[in-house]
């Protein structure tokens, strides 16, 4: 048997296709227009170039889209002070911090500092208790864009034993807790691993559906996937450069003798990354509905 792919690049496609029509009957028959704001502090390559793609798919799809360069000496002070100047813009519906912040800045001042209404990004703890209690909430771009994948590829949640294997708070942990909730894509029996979970084998073999955010390549292999499972690979790591210095980039389970093993799989990459922009632009315009 070999795996059939889950390719995020198309459902990515598909769901802004569908923002694409919301965004423009909320402007003719509303006149809003949805904004966001990318502020992005310091010069560190990656961030940039995410923040760039951040900004194009906003372009793309119509909306206001302000990107705002700080150096990487300004001061916490000023930065919590550009983000209340953002809290009160009528119309910016969206802010992103993009992390990580230089080490003088206190990330979670920061994060906390973002009205949880313009807390497109889901990291807001009120954002976060909200999805904990099942009540409506800004979602974390990653794991919302999971579980879209699931919805949208045909993947039963319901009744599943899902294993995760990472605990961070932007991937682990909420994709965990969304998971458990009643509803639709959702209602799973969960399972979250980490460094610390003994045997880890002996808890994935069980998951119907395997969900893998460790940042390690390989860190699941084979013989650690039960037959037919559906493996979700969250994982992008850096393995070298093409001789055109492109990034050779993989992901955190040893995809082609899985791709034997399991019934369905996500690649790397085409697979969850374009999700996360998509739901980030989806956030935004949820929030300029509501504004
Ligand atoms: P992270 O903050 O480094 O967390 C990794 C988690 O995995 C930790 O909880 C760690 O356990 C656990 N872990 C590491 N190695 C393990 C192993 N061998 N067995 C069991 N658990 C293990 O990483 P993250 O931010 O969640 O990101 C995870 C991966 O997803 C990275 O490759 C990242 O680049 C990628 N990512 C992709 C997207 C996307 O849009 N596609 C978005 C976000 C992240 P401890 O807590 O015990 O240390």
């Amino acid at each position: 048997m070999t795996a059939k792919l889950i390719k995020g690049k198309e459902i990515a496609e598909q769901i802004r296709a569908e923002i694409k029509q919301d965004v423009d009957s909320l402007k003719s028959e509303k006149g809003i227009t949805p904004g966001l704001v990318t502020i992005l502090v310091g010069e560190n390559p990656a961030s940039q170039s995410y923040v760039r793609a951040k900004q194009k798919t906003a372009h793309d799809l119509g909306y206001y889209s302000v990107q705002d360069n700080q150096p990487a000496d300004i001061s916490e002070e000023d930065l919590l002070a550009l983000i209340e100047k953002y809290n009160q813009d009528e119309k910016i519906h969206g802010i992103l911090v993009q992390l990580p912040l230089p080490k003088h800045v206190d990330e979670g001042k920061v994060l906390y500092a973002i009205d949880p209404d313009k807390d497109v990004d889901g990291f807001h703890p009120v954002n976060v208790g909200r999805m904990v209690v099942g009540e409506p909430a800004y979602l974390p771009c990653t794991p919302y864009g999971i579980q879209q994948m699931l919805i949208r590829s045909g993947t039963q949640t319901e009744g599943a034993e899902v294993v995760v294997v990472g605990r961070s708070n932007i991937v682990g942990k909420p994709i965990a807790n969304m998971l458990l909730q009643k509803g639709e894509g959702a209602n799973a029996t969960v399972t979250l691993c980490h460094t610390r979970t003994k045997d880890l084998a002996t808890h994935t073999k069980r998951a119907d559906i395997l969900i893998v955010a460790a940042g390690v390549p390989k860190a699941v292999t084979a013989d650690m996937v039960k037959p037919g499972a559906v493996v979700i690979d969250v994982g992008v790591n850096e393995v070298g450069k093409t001789e055109e210095g492109k990034r050779i980039l993989v992901g955190d389970v040893d995809f082609e003798p899985i791709k034997e093993v399991a019934s369905a799989i996500t690649p790397v990459p085409g697979g969850v990354g374009p999700m996360t922009i998509t739901m980030l632009m989806l956030n935004t315009l949820q929030a300029a509905q509501k504004a």
